[in-house]
């Protein structure tokens, strides 16, 4: 493929990622690829039919229309399933080897801001269930641990390191962070070492692997091998649970989720979100997963950055040893790139993309010019219902048991109007699920709150102030 090309579909990405938001964008097109363009045709190509076949359905229209953005000679994309996928059991040694997926090795991609790709992608030897796909440099070795995460990488460890039969002391773990903070490499890093020894079986699941193994199973009339697999399993892992959809896999989630933890079995669990907002599982789903372990990862503090920096550049080495990023580079990089871990992958992907296409050492203005686009405004926090309402009854001096009851005087209906007001523009919270953190209230009040505020803030400036105030406040 010739590097233009590469390069416009560099900025079909970039438009896809602005157009769905980089949550969806990560889910579902990262590990897109173009193939070549032919007679109007973009061929693309993706790791498994499940993505092959909800592209088609749910994108088609988008990822063309980007296209057309970029180069109007497209007229039809196609999407197929690259087949080169080694399939070894989990290996001894750690030292991951590049392969190449069908790809010409000789050409060299200028676009390698996901060298992920470059590695092969290795099953976890349960392939009558058909694990995920696992990351061989996801490992807790490479895990750099910090103030963020010490939580969350201990009770990983402890998972990981249990032994058959021993009592489970938190079930499920639960882990929940924002994009590109660790929880698939802390989730990979324990499937890696937990089955190490053999012993036990340990299972890493996407939640769209989740979703298409069982789909798939219902559909081969295997729905209860599927299952009695399932349950054969010592730990189970599923990643970004906040994708699971749909009522029938999610009543599966729940039964499978029941029979595993009942039985003593360990779950693992990394979503984008707490337990409470997962506003698409029910209820009892939700209690279930609550139950357990809940641990948050914040984000990555400039020294954690740092370090992350300096095993990237490490790991880098091992394949290019020429390959040498100045301190003060690293510096300026931990420094500046502060959204996530991509980014930093990012960040070092490039300046060894650079150093080996031109040769030139890696410099201070070559890093500026490299990682400008990854330097991000701060990204807002996430805020939270309980925050806002904890601070806005601090702020009226009323309870938070009064914003959420059913009061109706002057003192608690305004406050709990600004809360509902904040809960809608700060987060994205439904309105439903807003009325129910809100003391089980109707939607319809919720849109009514919100709707009352907006109209009072563009005459009256000390609520206004107020509101500015509190924004504020939650958003430090
Ligand atoms: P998430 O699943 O939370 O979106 P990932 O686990 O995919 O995030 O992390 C994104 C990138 O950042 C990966 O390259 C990962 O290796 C790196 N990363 C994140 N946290 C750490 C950490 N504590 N130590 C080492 N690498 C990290
Ligand atoms: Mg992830």
């Amino acid at each position: 493929m010739t590097n233009p090309e590469q390069e416009r579909w560099s900025r079909v990405k970039e438009k896809l990622r602005a157009e769905v938001g980089e949550d969806i964008f990560q889910s579902w097109f990262s590990r897109m690829d173009l193939e070549r363009i032919e007679q109007h045709t973009a061929h693309l190509s993706v790791p498994t039919r499940f993505l092959k076949s909800w592209i088609q359905s749910h994108y088609t229209d988008r990822v063309l229309a980007c296209w057309q953005g970029v180069n109007a000679e497209v007229q039809r994309i196609e999407v197929s399933v690259r087949s080169a996928m080694i399939r070894t059991a989990v290996p001894k040694a750690k030292t991951p080897e590049i392969v190449e997926t069908g790809r010409d090795p000789r050409i060299p991609r200028l676009d390698i801001g996901d060298l992920r790709a470059a590695y092969a992608p290795v099953s976890t030897g349960h392939d009558a269930l058909g694990g995920s796909p696992l990351d061989l440099r996801l490992t807790f070795e490479s895990f750099v641990i910090g103030r963020s995460n010490t939580l969350a990488h201990a009770a990983a460890k402890q998972v990981a390191l249990a032994r058959r039969g021993e009592p489970v002391m938190f079930n499920p773990l639960y882990i929940h962070a924002g994009v590109g903070l660790g929880k698939t490499h802390l989730l990979q890093a324990t499937t890696w070492a937990g089955n190490n020894g053999a012993e036990r079986k340990v299972l890493y699941l996407t939640a769209e692997k989740f979703m298409y193994g069982f789909v798939s199973a219902l559909r081969t009339q295997t729905a209860l091998a599927f299952k009695e697999a399932l349950r054969g399993i010592d730990v189970l892992v599923i990643d970004d649970l906040q994708f699971l959809q749909g009522k029938s896999t999610q009543a599966e989630f729940c039964h499978t989720l029941n029979a595993l933890i009942d039985a003593g079995r360990q779950v693992v669990i990394a979503a984008d979100r707490p337990p409470t907002d997962l506003e698409s599982l029910d209820d009892r789903v939700r209690s279930r997963l609550a139950g357990g372990l809940v641990v948050e990862m914040g984000p990555l503090g400039e020294e954690l950055r740092l370090e992350i920096l300096k095993t990237r550049v490490t790991a880098a080495r091992q394949y290019h040893p020429s390959f040498d990023v100045p301190a003060p580079v690293l510096a300026y990089i931990a420094k500046s790139v502060t959204h996530n871990g991509r980014d930093l992958e990012g960040a070092i992907n490039r300046l060894l993309a650079h150093n080996k296409l031109t040769g030139q050492p890696v410099t201070m203005e070559m890093a500026e010019r490299e990682v400008r686009d990854l330097i991000r405004p701060q990204e807002p926090k996430r805020v939270k219902i309980e925050d806002i309402q904890r601070i806005v009854a601090r702020q009226y001096n009323v309870s938070r048991a009064d914003l959420l009851s059913s009061r109706r005087t002057a003192n608690v209906v305004r406050p709990r109007q600004v809360a509902m007001y904040l809960a809608k523009t700060l987060t994205l919270r439904s309105l439903p699920e807003i009325g129910r953190r809100f003391g089980g209230r109707d939607h319809t009040t919720v849109l009514h709150a919100v709707r009352k505020i907006e109209g009072l803030v563009g005459n009256d400036a000390m609520l206004a102030d107020e509101i500015e105030v509190l924004k504020r406040q939650l958003q430090e």
